[in-house]
């Protein structure tokens, strides 16, 4: 078996798993290998069944009472044990398994480790897992992984298919130059992606996680030098001749640009009229007004008789941009065509706007992924704006660019990335900072409190609701798991629904739903046609409802404080004041000290540089910084070091050997190639 295999070669992969892990993304042995977990879990530690007071999943240690029994009951043999003790009783059943007789000796302590169902008065254990006390302490030094999920595909058939794929394949190559994994002290990339998977303890898992997040990072860092190479002092093809629409439209904003936009807009401005191509990443926090100047700078392309594309990440958010600026053209009469395209559209609205994409030759044109599908073709593209640019790979913004004679490139980003890390990222660009909102705004008043504290949350939404505003409720999951203890917007929204009744109109919005079905809902909470949206974290990039005054996110202990940050700027876009509650289930030290950081700043940079110096290396369970990021593991604030180490080695390796023609680089250059392709789908 190699790397390239289907996974279909695996044993249990049958045509409905096989769809399952496509759905995920998962073709090839590769594709399953890296398909990292998005936690772990540890094993529970033991308790006596007198504790044993509720449904779940438990350890139980006690003795078997007696010896364990052998029955029928509907045609199969199933094996019956009392684990008790002292403390109370546990009643174990184990079907179609004669052999687990032979495990148990009675009066012999154990350790029983699965899920307690109620049973009359009593609980049982179904098929639990029998641990002796010395296996299970080494059981509990181990973490077992928690993948991501689809509907459909559970994290046993996941964990299975994963250990088999990692028995099977052969050792898989070790392409890092040995000068640099010595240098660097990285270990082996076999023992990382079996450590990644089903680590032995915490401290194989962090050596592990570091070789793959230098990896990640080494091998996105020589693609963008590779580009910047490529790509540097392109002549500017699309001279610009008039800028009186600029003045005309900022004396017709129904607001004054900020001194900071005002700034970045000059420098596009400046740009734009230079020799070469313009490649300029803009920063600004959320809310600092980054759509506007897109919408200037596209409309400046659209006067002098050249198009331009603005692709944002998601759906709803490209449905939004595009709503906002045909109200501009209207509002400001500037009869210029705008053109939607994204996945959702019929096949009869698409061939409408790849007819208008030839027919316009000024046109303004928004969408997303769509944009840069084989069949969208512009006649004209002379400037490319990305909308929360993290959300892309590099090679998706390449893409796009292609499909003009060498656009000018313009990327907006929320991510407050330090400008050190900054530069090493987007180290093919210029880079623009809007460092300040808009002056009229009330800053959040923002709240941490504990699961008791929801009631009041609930009446003080209520009281928004009444005065015409609207709020978000946040909650990590979309349905129940068996493994994440934590709310899920499936049940929450049933929850909040009887608790307010008729009177306060509550939806539920999640990234599995179908395109179009997110598409109304965001178009009615953005009409005011629902008043409270409890969602998943979808609604993080980007969505402007500036009615919505309440952001209320349960099990915010889960959330990275970047991503919280995020959350949070959905509201507090309008005038009235706004509020973030952010609900901390675990009350834990840790927690309380780092949502206290939100608690206390809005400011994007701040917390992000906060939230670092409080966590520890090793430190990164469930919570990821910026889930963000195109990465699938590293995390620029928490691996910043990693990072800057990684770059430096890319730095060194292309002056040795830029092109990459050494046989020792070969595998590298295959593997830059490999990436280029899977991005530009
Ligand atoms: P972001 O930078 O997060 O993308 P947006 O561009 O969505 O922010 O802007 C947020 C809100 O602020 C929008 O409703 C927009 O109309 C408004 N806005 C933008 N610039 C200004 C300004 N200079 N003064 C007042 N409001 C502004
Ligand atoms: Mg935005």
């Amino acid at each position: 078996m190699r790397m390239e295999s289907s996974v279909t070669e695996l044993k249990g992969i049958g045509a409905k798993t096989e769809k399952l892990l496509n759905r995920i993304g998962v073709y090839t042995i590769q594709d399953i290998l890296l398909y990292f977990p998005r936690d772990y879990i540890r094993y529970k530690a033991p308790v006596p069944p007198g504790a044993v007071l509720a449904e779940g999943v438990y350890a139980v240690t006690a003795r078997v009472a007696g010896m364990p029994l052998l029955k029928h009951a509907r045609g199969m043999d199933l094996v019956q044990a009392k684990a008790a003790d002292e403390t109370g009783a546990v009643e174990c059943v184990w079907f179609r398994a004669a052999y687990v007789r032979s495990l148990l000796k009675a009066g012999q302590t154990y350790i029983f480790y699965g899920k307690a169902k109620q049973k009359g008065r009593g609980f049982c254990m179904e098929q639990p897992e029998i641990f002796t006390p010395a296996q299970y302490l080494e059981k509990q030094k181990t973490l077992q992984p928690v993948y991501a999920r689809t509907e459909g595909l559970s994290n046993t058939v996941l964990v299975r298919t994963i250990r088999q794929a990692l028995e099977r394949i052969p050792l898989a190559y070790e392409f890092l130059p040995e000068p640099i994994r010595t240098e660097e002290k990285m270990c082996e990339y076999n023992f990382a992606l079996r450590q990644i998977h089903f680590p032995d303890s915490i401290e194989h898992l962090a050596i592990a996680r570091k070789r793959l997040v230098f990896d990640e990072f080494f091998l996105f860092i020589l693609n963008v030098q590779r580009q910047k190479e490529q790509r540097t002092k392109l002549a500017n093809d699309f001279p610009v001749q008039n800028e009186t629409v600029i003045p005309y439209l900022l004396s017709h904003l129904p607001y004054r640009l900020t001194r900071a936009q005002k700034e970045c807009l000059d420098e596009v401005i400046c740009d734009l009229k230079r020799d070469t191509v313009m490649q300029r990443l803009i920063q600004g926090d959320v809310g600092s007004g980054k759509t506007v100047v897109a919408f200037l700078c596209m409309a400046l392309m659209g006067e002098n008789g050249y198009q331009s594309a603005l692709m944002a990440p998601t759906e709803v958010l490209a449905r939004q941009h595009y709503e906002t600026f045909l109200k501009m053209c209207t509002d400001f009469k500037l009869d210029r065509k705008v053109v939607l395209l994204t996945g959702s559209l019929t096949a009869r609205e698409r061939r409408r706007a790849y007819e208008d994409m030839q027919l316009y030759p000024d046109a303004m044109v928004i969408g997303t992924q769509a944009l840069i599908q084989e069949k969208a073709v512009f006649s004209n593209l002379a400037l490319v704006v990305t909308d929360e640019q993290h959300r892309f790979g590099v090679r998706q913004r390449e893409t796009l660019a292609e499909k003009g004679r060498f656009p000018h490139i313009l990327v907006m980003s929320a991510t407050p990335i330090p400008r050190t890390l900054a530069i090493i990222i987007y180290g093919d660009m210029d880079i623009s900072v809007i460092d300040e909102v808009p002056a009229k705004r009330l800053p959040n008043k923002n709240c941490v409190v504990g699961t008791s504290y929801r009631r009041t949350a609930y009446e003080f939404i209520r009281k928004e609701v009444q005065k015409g505003h609207q709020a978000y409720v946040i909650c990590p999951l979309v349905e129940q798991s068996e493994e994440l203890e934590a709310e899920n917007v499936t049940d929450y929204t049933k929850k909040l629904k009887e608790y307010y009744g008729e009177d306060i109109r509550v939806c539920c919005l999640n990234g599995k739903m179908k395109p179009a079905e997110k598409n109304r809902i965001m178009e009615e909470f953005a009409g005011g046609r629902i008043d409270v949206l409890v969602s998943t974290t979808v609604v993080e990039v980007g969505v402007n409802v500036p009615n919505a005054t309440v952001m209320m996110v349960e099990n915010a202990e889960r959330f990275g404080l970047a991503q919280l940050h995020q959350l949070r700027g959905r509201v507090g876009r309008g005038e009235a004041q706004s509020y973030c509650i952010m609900v901390d289930h675990a009350q834990s030290k840790g927690s309380k000290q780092r949502l206290a950081i939100l608690n206390r700043s809005n400011d994007g940079f701040l917390i992000a540089g906060e939230d670092l110096k409080l966590r520890g290396p090793g430190d990164f369970f469930g919570i990821r910084q910026s889930g963000d990021l195109a990465f699938a593991l590293a995390d620029v604030y928490q691996d910043a070091d990693v990072l800057k180490r990684a770059a430096e080695a890319a730095g060194r390796l292309l002056e040795e050997d830029p092109a990459l023609v050494r046989e020792e680089n070969r595998r590298i250059r295959e593997l830059l190639c490999g990436e280029a392709e899977r991005m530009s789908l």
